[in-house]
This record gives structure tokens, sequence and C-alpha cells, in this order.
């Protein structure tokens, strides 16, 4: 009899911790993902500014599961899932690829959303990937580069304003860092211009920075952030983004344009469009933020071979965060065990347990949510650090990010600040190129030739029919 076949598309949270929860079990595993690392998404704030290297928070998945023997792992892009034919398509460097499934998992996760102002990613890179994160490190320090040369002081002063757009976790510890980097880490090291003069705008329609964790947290992250020399605009909605500046209106209905080079986005995500090419199929939904409503056991309606889970599922109020993710992909692979062995599952309806929230601000500075415990301050960083540590997939993973640590807060040096014109460039040189000038580049690259006419299977481990 031949194994169940699990395909599961993703390697971040979802996808990885769904594979190894099926680690017993008698399946075979074909995961297939856009990227070769599993990415630790927390720490990408610190890749951009120059705290961590990229391998360090993105390590192979290939490395991480190796030990997993009924896991094999392909880097493509899934283009289509059909889910009447139980094949999935996807691509690996322009050659064209399907595989069937018995069950499929799907953990593509979602992406930036600009609200329907998809011009600001042009000037405004979010931060959801290893490139956006090189990206954004690359434009942050040239911007000090070029003040180092400018002569204009209002250009300068255009070079040394930074606007971050949305006060979640992911904009505070943004905004925090770049001020950090410039009044600690750079002091000193330029002779034409103060790194400490920089400015940081954080900017978000709400009231308080980190809303989420509630009034009393979100008070004293304004605080600490205004401490560090963080403008906070809350109440404040960026209307326009372009290469010379930012419009904000504020809640009074005036509006500043305010001069800045670099921009980051750290404001709404949008689920995967692969959840839409799955609900367009069976007549489901997808929410305002394009992610799947799933049934109670996390099946796609009207597939019960069809799991999304992690950041791509909406159910009920479950955040978008790490646990979720988790615990999600934990309770599918249960799921998945159960049918194939014949025994019950632990559970047939998905229940998300809250484990709390946490963001930090600054060096020895965080905030942590518990359900009613509301922590801040050095205890709360610790708290992050400590767990932030413990998430990181590898054991030699964890002990670099210990060191990079350690030197980074007890020195304020940071080791990972090289830069290069094609982290700056990559993304929007890519975009540029027409489709016979990409394929011309993809043939020159292992001599891969387009094979859109064409579609080999890969049924069971890999073998091509
Ligand atoms: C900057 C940032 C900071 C964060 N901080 C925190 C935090 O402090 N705490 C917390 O709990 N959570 C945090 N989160 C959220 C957390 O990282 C996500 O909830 C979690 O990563 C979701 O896991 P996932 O597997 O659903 O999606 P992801 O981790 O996004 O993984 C998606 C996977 O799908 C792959 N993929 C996408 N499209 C395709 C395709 N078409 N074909 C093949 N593969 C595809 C990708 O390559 C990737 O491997 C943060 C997120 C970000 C972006």
């Amino acid at each position: 009899m031949t194994q169940h076949h699990v395909v599961i598309i993703g390697s971040g949270f979802g996808g990885l911790f769904a594979a190894k929860a099926l680690k017993k079990s008698n399946v075979k595993i074909t995961m297939i993902a856009e990227t070769s690392h599993h990415l630790f998404q927390p720490l990408l704030y610190q890749v951009a500014t120059g705290i961590l290297s990229a391998g360090e928070i993105s390590p192979a998945t290939r490395e991480v599961l190796h030990r997993q023997r009924n896991v094999e792992i392909l880097l493509g892009t899934v283009e289509d899932i059909d889910v009447e034919a139980k094949i999935v398509h996807w691509s690996s460097l322009n050659r064209k690829r399907q595989t069937s499934y018995d069950t499929v998992i799907v953990a593509a996760g979602a992406g930036q959303s600009y609200f329907g102002n998809d011009h600001f990613a042009t000037y405004a890179p979010g931060m959801k990937t290893i490139d956006d994160a090189l990206e954004l490190r690359a434009r942050i320090f040239s911007a000090f580069e070029l003040a180092e040369i400018e002569e204009d002081p209002a250009e300068i002063e255009k070079l040394l304003t930074f606007v971050v757009v949305g006060a979640g976790p992911t904009g505070v510890e943004m905004a925090g860092q770049i001020r950090e980097l410039a009044d600690k880490t750079l002091r000193g090291e330029y002779r034409n211009f103060d790194p400490s003069n920089a400015r940081v705008i954080l900017a978000d329609g709400v009231d308080l920075p980190l809303s989420q964790f509630g009034e009393k947290l979100g008070n004293r992250t304004k605080t600490a952030l205004e401490k560090l020399g963080v403008e906070v605009r809350t109440g404040t909605l960026v209307t326009e983004i372009d290469e010379h500046s930012v419009t904000m209106r504020a809640k009074d209905g005036s509006e500043e344009v305010v001069p800045c080079a670099c921009k980051v986005w750290a404001a709404g995500v949008q689920g995967n469009p692969l959840g839409k090419n799955l609900t367009d199929q069976v007549g489901a939904e997808v929410d305002r933020a394009g992610r799947v409503l799933v049934n109670d056991d996390l099946t796609l309606p009207g597939r019960d071979d069809v799991f999304v889970v992690g950041d791509l599922m909406s159910y009920k109020n479950v955040p978008g965060v790490a646990q979720g993710a988790i615990q999600s992909a934990r309770f599918v692979a249960d799921l998945i065990d159960a049918r194939v062995s014949g025994r019950e599952p632990k559970r047939t309806v998905f229940e998300y347990k809250d484990k709390g929230s946490m963001a930090t601000i600054s060096k020895f500075e965080a905030v942590v949510s518990i359900g009613k415990l509301k922590l801040s301050g050095f205890i709360a960083w610790m708290a992050w650090l400590f767990l932030h540590l413990l998430h990181i997939a590898g054991f030699k993973n964890q002990l670099a990010t210990l060191v990079r640590w350690f030197v980074s807060f007890m020195s304020n040096n940071r080791s990972a600040r090289n830069i290069t014109n094609q982290q700056m460039l990559g993304r929007l040189a890519l975009q540029k190129l027409d489709k016979d000038e990409f394929d011309e580049i993809m043939s020159s690259v292992h001599n891969v030739q387009d094979e859109t006419s064409e579609s080999k299977n890969i049924d069971e481990g890999g073998a091509e029919s």
C-alpha cells in the first residue's frame, strides 16, 4: 500500500512545525517552499539594523529537518493548488513541476498590505523577508553615507530623517533601533555631521503605539520611545509617499509633508494569493486581509483534505503571530496522524491558547503582556531575550545570536553593517525587467530555460514521471 502523501506549502512556523509534528506518523511529507530557509521573522528588524546577520535567523530548512527521514524538501513557488485533481502546480527557477497529494497543508503566510496604495512599496519597503530586511539595511546605512558627502543642509536633514509607518511591534522595534543606531552605534564615526541628530518619526492612525498591548503598556512604550528621541505621531495617517517625502494627516485634518529619504512600512498584512486561489475553487471566502475563512478543524470549506494554517488562515480571533502558526500546525498534524492511523484525534475543533505578546523598545527596555500580567522595563526585556533565543531554530544559530547580542548590548557595536548595491537595488531592478529580459538572465543561471509549455510530475520521492 502506498504511504499517505502530505504536501506542506511553506517553511515558516506553520510549515516547519507541521512537518516536525508529523515526524513519527506513517506519512510521506513533501515540503515545497519558495525560500530555502526557515525564517524567524520576529528578529528581522535586527538584521535590518545591523545587529544580526541574515543566516542567524534563517537556517536552511534542509539542515533543520535533515534527520527527519520522512520529509523531502523542494525549493519552489506554488502557483496553483488544484483541489479537485489534488495536484500542486509549482515552479523552481522556471522549471515547472506538479506534485499530487493525499492531504495538503497550506502554510504560505501573509505579505505586506499597503491598503490599496501599492505605489508606496517602491519607496517604503515592508519587512517580511530576508530580502526586505537587507534592502532596509542598505537604505538606512546608505542614508548616513550620503549625508557624509552632502553639502546642502536641507538635503542632509532629509537624509537624516527616517519615517516608520505602523506602530505595532515591528514599527516600534524599528523606530527604537534606528534611534539607538544613530545615537550610540554611529557616534563619532562621521566627520561632517552628527548622526545623533537623526530624526526618527513613528506614524500610525491609532491613539497609542502597541495598542494591542493595552493602555498601560501603550503609554509606557510611548514614553520610552520619546525618551529615546523618537517622534511618536499617533492619530496620524500617512496619505502619500514618494521618493522625497511622506505626507501625513493629523486627526484635526492638518497635513504635513515631511522631507525624508528612508521610509519603512510596518503596517498591514495581506494573506498570500494562494488563499484566494483555494477559496475561488470551492466558493469559500477570504476575509478583508485576504486570509482564508476556515472550518473549526482548519480545513478549507468543502475539502477535508486541504488545511490552511498560520498567518494565511482566518479563524475566530487567532492573531497572526508565531504561536498561532505553531499551534494550528500541531493541531492539523494530529488530525492527519489520527486519520492515517485510525485513532481518535486529540481535538476536532481548534482552540488557540494565548501565551501573551512581547516587543522590545530599545536595549534593556521591553513590554510583555500575558493575560492580566503586564511587564515592562528590564525584566520584560530579559523575558523577551530568553524566549526569542529559545525559538530560533538550531543550537548553532542560538549560540551565534547570543554572542552577537552580548557584544552588541555591551558595546553598542553592530557587526552586520555591510551593505551592497544588490541589496539596495535588486528588488526594484527585478521589477523593471520584462519577461524576455528575465528569461535571458534565468537561462544564464544554471542554463534555466522557460518551461511554460511543459510541466513534469513529481509524485513520490521526488521522482519525475
Ligand atoms: C517583522 C515581523 C515581526 C514579527 N514579530 C513577531 C513576534 O515578535 N512574535 C510573534 O509571535 N510573531 C511575530 N511575527 C509574526 C510571525 O512571524 C508570523 O505569525 C509567523 O511567521 C507566521 O507563520 P506562517 O508559517 O503562517 O507564515 P510565514 O512564516 O510567513 O511562512 C510562509 C512560508 O510560505 C512560503 N511561501 C509563501 N508563498 C509561497 C508560494 N507561493 N509557494 C511556496 N512557498 C510559499 C514562504 O517562503 C515561507 O516559507 C512577526 C512577523 C513579522 C513580519
